[in-house]
């Protein structure tokens, strides 16, 4: 009890959000990613900055060595997909600006043909509902099997507290809304090649931020780009530091092994990734550097 409401306390008092929401200009723009047929689109609900605080049980020497001020810059991103006849979305934001940046790049909410979620955190299906109705009349949405179970288990509510009652209650509302356009797959592993959701679009397994945590591997000829969800929430440690849990990891133990393992995979394979807690342009490739890793952001070489 008294964890959670400190978790609480810690999330809603250590992140503060910024308004600035660039993406709708964006949608269409010069920043958009290309793999194989698909056009990519970060879309935005504002860059914030986190605490250390946030941090489970941490050195204070990985603090004091790389976030000196004791903070560290991140994001609330989500991403539009257009190709091979359709358009889809990768997570939903809080439900703060998705609306207007389609409305703005001239996307009614009825072309989205399906929306792929990467867990059922509030930050990434918040944009799903408006007053309890569905926004998007016509999307199918895909997410783990395994996560659509946790969040809809009486017991698992009861056990997360009341901290996390009205995430639970969220999801819930969103999976009756959407119905049997809900559909559940089981994602599978790199060695396995990912299990196949969509032409192109394969889901790969990242448990332990939430139970069900699952990655999307755009794959459309030889171009590759891999949408890691909340695999890492700031960048300015968990690069170097990959080992470093944060409060929201609901199995901070299998957060950092999974972690460690897509990071060795990601970096030896030279794939690109896009990130819902990386900072703008929150796309890029990564480098082994010692212990850990470097980020270097799409643009720069
Ligand atoms: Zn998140």
């Amino acid at each position: 009890m008294f964890r959670s409401l400190l978790a609480l306390f810690l999330i809603s008092s250590l992140l503060s959000f910024s308004v600035a929401a660039r993406a709708a200009e964006e949608v269409g723009g010069p920043s958009a990613h290309t793999v194989g047929q698909w056009r990519v689109y970060r879309l935005t609900d504002g860059a914030a900055t986190g605490k250390a605080a946030l941090f489970v049980d941490t050195d204070p020497n990985l603090v004091q060595t790389y976030l000196p001020d004791g903070t560290y810059p991140t994001a609330i991103q989500y991403f539009l997909l257009r190709g091979h006849g359709k358009t889809i979305l990768i997570d939903t934001g809080l439900g703060k600006n998705l609306a207007r940046q389609l409305a703005e790049a001239g996307i009614k909410p009825e072309a989205i043909d399906a929306i792929l979620l990467t867990h059922m955190h509030g930050d990434h299906i918040g944009g799903l509902l408006t007053a309890d109705q569905a926004v998007f009349p016509d999307a199918t949405i895909y997410l783990s099997e395994k996560e659509k179970a946790y969040w809809i288990d009486p017991k698992m509510m009861a056990k997360a507290g009341p901290a996390k009652k009205d995430n639970f209650l969220l999801a819930q509302r969103a999976l009756a809304v959407y119905g049997d356009r809900v559909k559940t797959f089981f994602p599978s592993s790199f060695a396995a090649g990912g299990a196949t959701l969509l032409p192109t679009i394969k889901a790969i397994a990242a448990y332990g931020h939430t139970p069900g945590h699952s990655m999307f591997l755009l794959e459309d000829g030889s171009d590759k780009l891999l949408f890691w969800g909340d695999l890492t929430h700031a960048m300015a440690m968990q690069m170097p530091a990959p080992q470093v849990a944060m409060v929201y990891d609901i199995n901070p133990k299998e957060a950092v092994a999974t972690r460690l393992a897509v990071l060795r995979h990601v970096a030896a394979q030279k794939l690109a990734v896009a990130g819902m807690h990386i900072p703008d342009p929150a796309i890029g490739h990564l480098r082994a550097a010692g212990a850990g890793y470097v980020f270097m952001p799409e643009g720069e070489k």
